[in-house]
């Protein structure tokens, strides 16, 4: 456990699990191990998404993080054993050069770590030089020679990756604005936390469910809901995981839980979401528009238990909660979000004080819905 309560051995184990869409099963495992452990009931759809049911009776909350991270998947193995591959999710394909990779074998048990090979600026011409480089023209090198080789090792076409990277955390000490909305806010000095590692989009989403459930079982939360944490699919080939999940629970309520992008590194300062500023509440991203009355009930929370919380808004892009918007007869849905660095890469860097920010919103958020609340954010 940290100072914040949070259990972020549980993180790092999710974080350093094996899980690309359509590959989910052994991040899946551990999120339902851990999650039976504080549910009422557990559930499943036909697309690998789990649900950990509390309570059963008032408005039905689905609050969905989704377990998937992207990758990778073998296309060809070529002559000299070298494996062309292709995207499972959104690639910048310029992050990738020499960066490692670990392979999970259609055969045997073993994962085999490799490395995406470049060429030396030795045999580049300028042209060369300076064009990004694409998937398709890359090749992942497992220290072979031949495709016998590739093959006695297990690998075959259509088997998963997925980057190599091990969770790790950092301390800083940052001085900031107690109130960041006052000109002249007297200044305080805070400890911080910053976690690095590969798949926080989405493992801290399903982390924050799972520690928000937790914190509902063992603290006894009382609430008149029936609420369903769920832990979904393939949300980055296209929400499908969410979507099955969705149609089986027909939610009056929605969230998605997932990473935002943060505005604070160069690049994407147009973003008003910034790590350490507490958790994202969306005003709308390319998948949906939140609906008003549900953001307000949910700011009004995070001012009335101080729990620090800041506005972000995507222009492109969306979450699972474009999905469960639209299901049935329609559910108002919000997107919480953790502000993280340097997301669809190795390794994301995020702040630990958002993702305990959002665990504690979740929690209030359960604890004060109801069902005439419930049914006052659709009323005319
Ligand atoms: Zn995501």
């Amino acid at each position: 456990m940290s100072d914040s309560g949070l259990d972020l051995g549980l993180l790092e184990e999710l974080c350093n699990a094996f899980g690309p869409s359509g590959f989910e099963h052994e991040a899946q495992l551990i999120a339902r191990d851990r999650g039976a452990g504080f549910a009422d009931k557990v559930l499943y759809d036909r697309m690998g998404s789990v649900i950990f049911q509390k309570g059963d009776k008032g408005p039905k909350i689905m609050i969905a993080g989704h377990v998937d991270e992207i990758g990778f998947v073998v296309t060809d193995i070529d002559k000299k054993g070298f494996l062309k591959f292709h995207r499972l999710g959104g690639w910048w394909d310029q992050t990738l050069l020499t960066q490692e990779v670990v392979i999970r074998p259609s055969e045997g048990d073993e994962k085999i770590v490799g490395i995406i090979g470049a060429p030396p600026p030795h045999v580049l011409t300028p042209e060369m030089r300076n064009k990004v480089l694409t998937m398709d023209k890359m090749y992942i090198d497992i220290g072979c020679t031949s495709a016998d080789e590739v093959r006695e090792l297990g690998i075959r076409v259509g088997d998963p990756a997925v980057p190599y990277s091990k969770f790790r955390t950092m301390r800083r000490k940052r001085k900031e604005k107690k109130n960041p909305d006052e000109e002249d806010s007297e200044e305080i000095e805070r400890d911080v936390t910053v976690a690095v590692a590969k798949a926080f989009d989405d493992r801290i989403g399903v982390f924050i469910v799972l520690e928000a459930l937790r914190r509902i079982t063992e603290e006894n939360i009382d609430h008149p809901n029936t609420v369903y944490f769920v832990s979904t699919t393939q949300e980055e080939v296209g929400l499908r995981g969410a979507r099955t999940a969705a149609q089986m629970l027909q939610p009056d309520i929605g969230f998605a839980v997932d990473v935002d992008i943060s505005g604070d590194v160069p690049g994407a300062e147009g973003l008003v979401q910034k790590m350490g500023k507490g958790v994202s509440i969306s005003a709308g991203d390319g998948s949906m528009i939140p609906n008003p009355r549900l953001r307000r009930f949910v700011l009004d929370l995070a001012e009335k238990n101080e729990i620090r919380h800041q506005p972000a808004f995507l222009k492109r892009g969306g979450t699972d909660a474009g999905v469960i918007h639209i299901t049935g007869m329609g559910a108002p849905s919000l997107f919480l979000g953790v502000p993280t660095r340097h997301i669809h890469s190795h390794h994301g860097m995020l702040d630990i004080s958002d993702v305990e920010s959002a665990v504690d919103l979740l929690v209030e958020i359960i604890r004060n819905l109801d069902e005439d609340t419930a049914k006052s954010f659709t009323q005319l």
